[in-house]
């Protein structure tokens, strides 16, 4: 059958194009010989294409000239790329490093030839889609307004009447469960039921306590048969299967009571896969459990050696600092913050988890007495650097510090940002520091944990607030990970409204898995978010490798909702300015968004970016398709963000080559899974190639009233580098940009 398959792919392919399939089945040719007689073919029907032939040979460039490309420009470029690279092999970190061919015409060459097809289905499934885009048969069907919300309202949000009614029913159920543990083995002296209650007294008790953060952090699931046992008995025996591998391999299961009450046990057929955004990375994927103990770091300038420099060449004093820009840091700070409210399956820190360095037990992340000493000499760090106006503090999770710990934190921050600016008094024009301008905390815990958003971390936060503004700390934000309008529950919104209460700015980093990449999923998602005062910032592409191929979405998917869905929520720029000033006004967010929603009949902001956060150079969704794996994978080559400041060494870079871990093909058989029509996502074969859409300025930072120094501090240029570097240098820069991810997505 299969054979089959590919044998119509390639017929298809030799009936429509007469002019290439002469060339390839000519057998006096040499392979050689076919590349540069196809190219020829192509530059010569790519040159009655001028913007597209400008692009290809670099003349022109920039977002402009890339949405000016027409659908078919983009097969003649990738086919142009393919030619290129015909016979180059890469690394592929999805195979441990092993070598991968890309020879597309070669393969095609031996099908038409030879009668051979050794190759898969999905290599020639998507060669046949990319010839069809290149000779007009395939055209995109772009999606009306209608359609797109036609598809957004397939998607349930968590704050759907419907929905809250089932969440209630799993909450109850669990609660008795809950009563029956507590009643004959109680997890601590705390939650113990007085011996004189009765049951309806102990039952609302434990509705009492289920609002406590504590109680649903002493009352997690670790282990399988709880997760089944409070599931309802409604896991599979396959998934049961993978959990148990899952635990023995070493990774663990750390579920709150809350977090499992969204989970949907046997829900009404309408509802049948409308949890899976959450539940596919509450459950461990077969990959995961497969590649655990072998996993490779993505993040590159993650690995750190204190002292040393990274691979942007940032010397960081120890791992409680990440960094890739010369603006931003990330602080991971030495607490409970270290952990999480919960445990994404497609997370990054997998690759830390399975060396034992972290875990859930709590008690021994809490702060050793050496901690406050190393805050300190932290601090001087941030203190001493001459570019750094950003710290993003985060883990793990920020929110699960202690209310102490989060407090010294802060305290700590702010001193230090009052002791830079004291310095800078002592330097002229042109050698002051950057100043903090900018203070962020990433955080799950609305998702995971509301609960653990109590008066006093919100208390924290305000007093913080205050305080910092009065010495120049402008931006105060939030950043949280909802990935699906699921996880918006009354719970989750009513934290996210003490937060915006307390004067904090909350953005959003939503992550694009499979299933959250169902059409309309993603606007639904920005929707429901800005219906809660909350504005999307980014939309990444699932990182990793071969763990991580269940979540990952192909990048072609990622441009097709940019695109054709999320293009309905674009924000005029007249606008701009005036969602700027939101950031002064965070409690009224959501009567901000609505106005300028009404004013222009769009149903969300369109304010994030779609992106992937590549290995040494940050973010960028500026993509090339330069190749294809036999098994259909294609292969990426990626440039860096020029609109931003990175390290000079990240200049002296060349292109960032990712293998994808899914073929379009198996990506769309995993769609069909999961209840999603093929049809609808036809056009995702076209997607080729991708440009960084520019960053709206409610993220910029604000600017110094005074010249900020060129000299980098904190930084390893080696004199080689240097006479390398011929680009701009980082901080010749427009200074518009701010972000690093929360060395989590
Ligand atoms: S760090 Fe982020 S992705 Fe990882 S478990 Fe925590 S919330 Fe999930």
């Amino acid at each position: 059958m299969q054979n089959a398959n590919r044998r119509s792919f390639v017929k298809a392919i030799i009936s429509e194009n007469s002019e290439i399939v002469a060339i390839l089945k000519n057998p006096s040719l040499s392979n050689k010989e076919v590349i540069e007689d196809i190219k020829k073919v192509i530059i010569q029907q790519l040159r009655e294409h001028p913007k597209a032939y400008a692009y290809y040979t670099g003349k022109e460039s920039g977002e402009k000239a890339f949405f000016r490309l027409s659908w078919r420009d983009f097969a003649f470029i990738r086919i142009l790329d393919y030619l290129e690279h015909e016979g180059d092999s890469f690394p592929d970190q999805n195979l441990h490093g092993e070598s991968v061919v890309s020879q597309p015409f070669t393969i095609l060459r031996e099908a038409i030839q030879h009668d051979d097809y050794t190759t898969s289905d999905d290599f020639y499934e998507d060669m046949l889609h990319l010839f069809r885009q290149l000779n007009g048969i395939e055209r995109p069907n772009l999606p009306s307004r209608q359609q797109v919300f036609n598809w957004m309202n397939k998607n349930p949000s968590g704050l759907d009447p419907e929905i809250i009614k089932l969440r209630g029913v799993n909450k109850e159920r669990i609660i008795k469960l809950l009563y029956q543990e507590v009643l004959s083995a109680p997890h601590s002296a705390r939650y113990t039921i007085p011996a004189q209650y009765d049951k309806e007294q102990a039952l609302e008790l434990i509705h009492s306590w289920w609002c406590e953060d504590i109680f649903q952090l002493t009352h997690a699931i670790r282990t399988v048969d709880r997760l089944q046992h409070y599931l309802d008995g409604s896991l599979s025996s396959e998934t049961l299967d993978t959990m148990r591998a899952a635990v023995q391999k070493g990774i663990p299961i750390f579920v709150t009571p809350y977090f499992l009450s969204v989970l949907l046990v046997n829900p009404p057929a309408a509802y049948t896969f409308a949890d899976i955004a959450i539940r596919d990375y509450v459950l461990y994927s077969q990959e995961l459990v497969e590649e655990f103990g072998m996993i490779s770091a993505w993040e590159k300038e993650d690995i750190t050696e204190p002292g040393k420099p990274n691979v942007a060449g940032w010397i960081l004093p120890s791992n409680n600092i990440h960094r890739r820009y010369p603006n931003v840091a990330i602080f991971i700070p030495s607490t409970m913050g270290r952990a999480c409210g919960g445990l994404c399956a497609y997370c990054q820190r997998m690759y830390d988890f399975q060396s034992g360095r972290f875990n859930f037990n709590l008690n021994r992340l809490k702060p050793k007495e050496q901690w406050h000493e190393h805050l300190q000499r932290l601090m001087k760090y941030f203190e001493e650097d001459s570019q750094l106006q950003d710290i993003l503090i985060t883990g793990g999770d920020a929110m699960m510090s202690s209310v102490s710990s989060l407090k010294e934190i802060l305290d700590a921050v702010y001193s230090m940002a009052k002791r830079k600016i004291q310095s800078n008094t002592n330097r002229v024009d042109g050698t002051k520091y950057a100043e903090i301008v900018r203070v962020r905390l990433g955080t799950k815990i609305p998702i995971y944990l509301p609960h653990r958003i109590t008066p006093e971390r919100v208390a924290v936060l305000q007093e913080f607030k205050e305080r910092a503004i009065k010495i120049g700390i402008k931006q105060f934000v939030i950043q949280t990970h909802f990935s699906t309008a699921m996880e918006i529950t009354p719970e989750s919104s009513e934290a996210i409204a003490r937060l915006l209460h307390a004067g904090w700015f909350v953005t959003n980093q939503e992550v694009f898995t499979v299933p959250a990449s169902r059409r309309g999923h993603t606007a639904r998602l920005r929707q429901e978010l800005n219906r809660i005062g909350v504005l999307p910032y980014y939309t990444f592409t699932v990182k990793g490798y071969h763990e991580n191929k269940h979540y990952f979405a192909n990048n072609s998917r990622s441009i097709q909702e940019q695109i054709e869905e999320k293009s309905i929520g674009r924000v005029d720029p007249k606008y701009y300015s005036q969602i700027r000033s939101f950031m002064k006004d965070p409690f009224h967010m959501n009567v901000h968004i609505d106005k300028i929603r009404s004013a222009e009949e769009i149903p969300f902001l369109a304010t994030d970016r779609n992106t992937i956060n590549l290995p040494g150079v940050g973010k960028s969704n500026t993509y090339r398709t330069i190749g294809i794996t036999r098994d259909g994978r294609r292969i990426l080559a990626f440039e860096q963000d020029y609109s931003r400041p990175h390290s000079p060494i990240v200049d002296t870079m060349e292109d960032v080559i990712i293998i994808e871990s899914k073929s379009v093909a198996e990506y769309l058989r995993q769609l069909e899974l999961i209840g999603e029509h093929k049809e609808d996502y036809e056009s995702i074969w076209g997607y080729s190639a991708g440009y960084i859409e520019t960053r709206i300025p409610i993220f910029e930072y604000p600017g110094y009233p005074f010249q900020k120094t060129d000299e980098f501090t904190n930084l390893s240029f080696p004199q080689e580098q240097k006479d390398l570097h011929s680009g701009p240098t980082a901080i010749q820069y427009v200074e518009n940009d701010n972000d690093i991810n929360d060395g989590i997505y």
